[in-house]
């Protein structure tokens, strides 16, 4: 924020009137003389002021016994600095509460007081930033400069009040005295009531100039005002640089956590990698081997099931390759997604259809589609249609993988409230409690997952919630161990006109 920028209070900023001719011009400028008389802010503005005299007098005290207690006696004992300290502390509290004054009377808008760069928790980083901090200093030095201009300023509104006051009272005393006096008296002679005629006015007068007084302190006290607000606007609060540099290097700091926890996923990712990889290279291997082994040829049966076994596992190595490729686009902020409305049901019906006969054929595990009625408003979510087709393959997949013979696994749709909610759930083994929090991080696989010769390598979960929540969803996930498990995705629901 700039200077310029900073809002405060707002006063005298009526500059560039438009001239609508010589009288309105004059009735313009007694109307702004007059102004702060019925503006409340400039009452308060008079009580500021005369708050500055106990304010000055609180300064002359901390400066002066602080200083005096901390350069004399007490230095003598080595415990003068940290009394000096404790000093500069209460000059900063006591400045926090001239900050907070301004704001809320006057709605002063100042940068803070510290950046807060330090970061730590422990006190002596955070005692030595707060002697680095220019505003500590500067803070000090206004508890200073407000003993001789407090006392100044609140002195001086405090007399004009005084004056003020007795002046407009004048008029009303003498009519009041002039209604008791007799003619005789020695205060009607005194009072020179024997020749009102020519004493009322004057007095009428008089009064007229205590108002003129009490108008014209009203205007000071909110010069006063906004010359306080400059003072705390420069003295108590870091500078635009202090706080663009701050701004900075809290980015930086940032920006460094990121990118090391991103360095440490990547290092990560290639352990896990390599470590997955292993096991289908070497069977890989040991197949070819075999089959390349001279010795004892292998009979047809044999060679067919083993390249079966090469066959299968080239295919997951490249499912690997081609996950990997998607959790390096998305870690690269390259993965793409086409947002638009899309038909949920549709799309949970094509997958439905094609891995059906898989499921039944491979597995004896009936996949069922719970799509709404024809008829119904038709579900239509803010997805990418390909990104989509890929999670729920994965889920249904994953059911069917992990669902023993004669189970059924099935998909439902349906809107709820601004959500489209898609569910695939199984009969299947379910998933322990103590992995459920895991199930979603890159490479993570259940114990009993791990102990099957096939299946995936644990990417499958962690890219379907990526995927999810880049298009501004959230995948869910509940499970009964033996009974089976449900995965539950919400989207952001959308018009239905637009369908692509
Ligand atoms: P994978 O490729 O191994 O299936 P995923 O990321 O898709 O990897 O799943 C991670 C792990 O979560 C699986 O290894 C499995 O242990 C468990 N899992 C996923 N879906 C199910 C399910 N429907 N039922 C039981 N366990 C599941």
């Amino acid at each position: 924020m700039r200077d310029s920028d900073v809002t405060g209070a707002p006063y005298f900023r009526h500059k560039g009137q438009p001239n609508f001719g010589a009288e309105t011009a004059k009735a313009k400028k007694v109307t702004a003389l007059l102004r702060p008389a019925f503006d409340p802010r400039a009452y308060l503005a008079l009580i500021y002021c005369l708050a500055r005299i106990p304010l000055a007098f609180f300064y002359l005290v901390l400066v002066g016994v602080g200083l005096s207690l901390s350069f004399s006696l007490i230095w003598a004992f080595g415990i003068g600095v940290p009394f000096f300290v404790g000093v500069l502390l209460v000059a900063w509290w006591a400045v926090v509460f001239e900050r907070e004054l301004g704001a809320w009377w006057f709605g002063f808008n100042l940068r803070p007081m510290a950046t807060g760069v330090t970061g730590s928790s422990a006190w002596w980083p955070r005692l030595l930033a707060f002697l680095r901090n220019p505003v500590t200093w500067k803070s000090f030095a206004y508890t200073f400069i407000q003993i001789p201009v407090g006392f100044a300023i609140g002195i001086g509104v405090l007399v004009g009040l005084a004056l003020a006051i007795g002046m407009v009272a004048a008029p009303f005393l003498y009519l009041l005295s002039a209604a008791s006096a007799q003619p005789g008296d020695p205060a009607y002679n005194a009072l020179g009531m024997g020749d009102s005629a020519a004493t009322l006015p004057v007095l009428v007068l008089v009064g007229a100039l205590g108002l003129a007084i009490v108008i014209g302190l009203l205007h000071a006290a909110r010069l006063v005002v906004t010359f306080y607000e400059f003072l705390a606007r420069t003295m108590l609060g870091v500078s635009q640089a202090q706080l663009d540099l701050a701004t900075a290097q809290s980015a930086v700091v940032v920006e460094y956590q990121r990118a090391e926890r991103s360095e440490q996923d990547r290092r990560q990712l290639v352990v896990n990698m390599g470590h997955e990889i292993r096991t289908p290279i070497a069977s890989i291997r040991g197949h070819a081997e075999a089959l390349l082994d001279g010795s004892g040829k292998p009979s047809q049966e044999e060679t067919k099931r083993y390249l079966e076994v090469i066959q299968r596992e080239t295919e997951r190595l490249g499912a690997l390759v081609d996950d990997l490729l998607v959790v390096a686009r998305g870690e690269a902020g390259e993965l793409r997604l086409d947002l638009r409305p899309v038909e949920v049901a549709a799309i949970a019906g094509e997958v439905v259809e094609a891995l059906a006969p898989i499921a039944q054929r491979d597995r004896k595990v009936k996949l069922v589609a719970q799509l709404p009625e024809p008829g119904a408003p038709p579900a239509t979510a803010w997805a990418d249609r390909d990104r989509l087709t890929q999670v729920l393959m994965n889920l249904v997949r994953n059911g069917i993988a992990y669902t023993p013979e004669g189970g059924i696994v099935s998909v439902a749709v349906n809107t709820s409230g601004d959500r489209v909610e898609i569910a695939v759930a199984d009969t299947g083994l379910g998933i322990a409690a103590e992995d459920l929090p895991r199930i979603f991080d890159r490479f993570y696989r259940t114990d009993e997952s791990r102990s099957r010769a096939t299946g995936g390598f644990g990417l499958g979960l962690a890219i379907s919630r990526d995927l999810v929540e880049a298009m501004a969803g959230t995948i869910e996930v509940a499970s009964e161990p033996g009974l089976g498990s449900r995965f539950t995705v919400r989207l952001r629901a959308a018009q239905p006109e637009v369908v692509s």
